[in-house]
C-alpha cells in the first residue's frame, strides 16, 4: 500500500516536452482498445462468468472487468453482492480505479484500504464507489503492451488477497485477454471476408463492378421491372478498334487506357445506373427504370462524352448496342438484343448506337 503512496505519477514524472510523448502513448493505447470494438458491446455471459468467479475465488463483494476509454471507464462485466449501490456502467476516466492500471505498471495492485489513501479522495465522493476500501486489479494488457483495462475486485472492508488469490486473479485476467484475442480475431476475419466478398464482384484493373458482379445486377434488376412493371434497359459498349491501340502502343497503355474508358463511363452516368466490365473491352451498362428511348439519350450522350475525351496517345470511340427489356422474351433475349445492336453500330461504321433486333430472338426466350 505504501508503495502506491509513493508512486510517482507519469504525469508528476514528465519533463515539459515528454507531455507530448504521453498523449502519444495514450493515442497508441486508445487505438489499440478500438481494435478489439469492445467498449459499448452487449453483454456477455462469458466476460460475467469470469466477473462472478473472480469475485467467488477471491471472497470479494465485487467484481469487474472494464475498459479505459478516452474520458471514462467502462464496465462491460460485474458481479456484485453488494458494494456497488448503484448499477453504473462507467466511471469517470480519472477515477482512481481506472489510472491505477495504466500508471502502475504493475502485474497486480493491491490496496488495502482506499479511505486511508489521499490519493482515492475522488473514489470516496463517487456514489457508486464511496463505501469501498480494498481494492485488487489485474491489468488486461494487449500483446503490444497497451492497457486496455483491467479485471478488479472490491470490498467494503479492508482486507488482503492471499497469494492464491492473486495468483487466480492474474489467471482469469488472461481468460479475459483471451476471450479478447478472440473476438479480435473472429473481427478480422470478418472484415476480411467482407474484403474478398467485394473482390470477388470488382474487376481487378478498373475498379468497377465485374461481370459476375454484372449477372447479379441484371437478374436481380429484371426481377424488379417484373415485379413492379417498371422499365428496364441495356447498353453493351464495345471500345472501336482497341486490338489497334494494344498492338501499336503496348499492351501496359491498353490497360491503361481502359482504365480510362472506364472512368469517363463511370462520371456520364447517373448514381442508380450500374456500369460493369463485361470483359475484355467490354462494359455493360444497366438502367433500370429506363424505357427505350432515355436509355438511347443515355448511350448518345456517353458515347459523345467518350468520343470527346481525351485519352493518352489518341481518341477513342465506343460503339453501343441498347436494347429494354421485353418481359415475355426475357433477360436472355434482352441481352441477346443489346448485342444485336452492338454488332449492327460496329458494321455500320462504329462511333454508333443502334437499338438491338428483337425479334429475331423472341422466341429464344
Ligand atoms: P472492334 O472495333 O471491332 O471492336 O475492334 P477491336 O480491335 O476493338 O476488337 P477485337 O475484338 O479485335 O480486339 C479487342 C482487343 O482488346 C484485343 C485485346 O488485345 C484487347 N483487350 C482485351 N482485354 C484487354 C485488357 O485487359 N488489356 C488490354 N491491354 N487489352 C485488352
Ligand atoms: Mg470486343
Ligand atoms: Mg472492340
Amino acid at each position: 500500500m505504501n508503495e502506491i503512496l509513493t508512486l510517482l505519477r507519469p504525469a508528476e514524472l514528465s519533463a515539459p516536452h515528454s507531455a507530448l510523448v504521453l498523449d502519444d502513448a495514450e493515442s497508441i493505447r486508445l487505438q489499440a482498445l478500438e481494435a478489439y470494438e469492445i467498449l459499448d458491446s452487449e453483454d456477455e455471459k462469458s466476460y460475467d462468468d469470469i466477473a462472478r468467479l473472480a469475485a467467488f475465488i477471491c471472497g470479494a463483494q465485487t467484481a469487474l472487468i472494464s475498459f479505459f476509454d478516452r474520458d471514462r471507464q467502462w464496465i462491460k462485466a460485474r458481479f456484485s453482492s453488494a458494494a456497488f449501490a448503484e448499477k453504473t456502467r462507467l466511471l469517470p476516466r480519472n477515477h482512481p480505479f481506472c489510472d491505477l492500471p495504466i500508471t502502475q505498471p504493475d502485474p497486480i495492485i493491491t490496496v488495502a484500504d482506499m479511505q486511508q489513501e489521499p490519493r482515492f479522495a475522488a473514489a470516496a465522493q463517487t456514489p457508486a464507489t464511496a463505501k469501498l476500501r480494498f481494492y485488487a486489479a489485474v491489468p488486461l494488457i494487449s500483446h503490444t503492451g497497451a492497457v486496455l483495462g483491467s479485471l478488479s475486485v472490491l470490498d467494503k472492508r479492508s482486507r488482503t488477497l492471499s497469494p492464491e488469490q492473486a495468483s487466480a486473479l492474474e489467471t482469469l485476467a488472461r481468460q479475459v485477454m483471451e476471450l479478447l484475442d478472440m473476438r479480435r480475431t473472429v473481427i478480422g476475419l470478418s472484415a476480411a471476408n467482407a474484403r474478398l466478398g467485394q473482390q470477388s464482384i470488382t474487376d481487378a484493373l478498373t475498379g468497377i463492378p465485374n461481370r459476375r458482379a454484372y449477372d447479379q445486377k441484371l437478374n436481380e434488376e429484371a426481377s424488379r421491372a417484373r415485379r413492379t412493371g417498371a422499365p428496364l434497359s441495356l447498353l453493351m459498349v464495345d471500345i472501336d478498334l482497341f486490338k489497334q491501340y494494344n498492338d501499336t502502343f503496348g499492351h501496359l497503355a491498353g490497360d491503361s487506357a481502359l482504365q480510362s474508358v472506364a472512368r469517363v463511363l463511370l462520371a456520364s452516368l447517373r448514381p442508380y445506373d450500374f456500369l460493369a466490365r463485361y470483359g475484355g473491352e467490354e462494359f455493360a451498362i444497366v438502367l433500370p427504370a429506363t424505357d427505350l428511348s432515355d436509355a438511347i439519350s443515355v448511350a448518345e450522350r456517353v458515347r459523345a462524352l467518350v468520343a470527346n475525351s481525351e485519352f493518352p496517345h489518341r481518341k477513342f470511340t465506343i460503339s453501343i448496342g441498347v436494347a429494354r427489356l421485353d418481359l415475355e422474351a426475357g433477360v436472355k433475349a434482352l441481352v441477346q438484343t443489346a448485342d444485336n445492336g452492338l454488332y449492327r453500330a460496329k458494321a455500320s461504321g462504329r462511333n454508333k448506337v443502334v437499338v438491338g433486333n428483337l425479334e429475331k430472338f423472341r422466341a429464344a426466350g
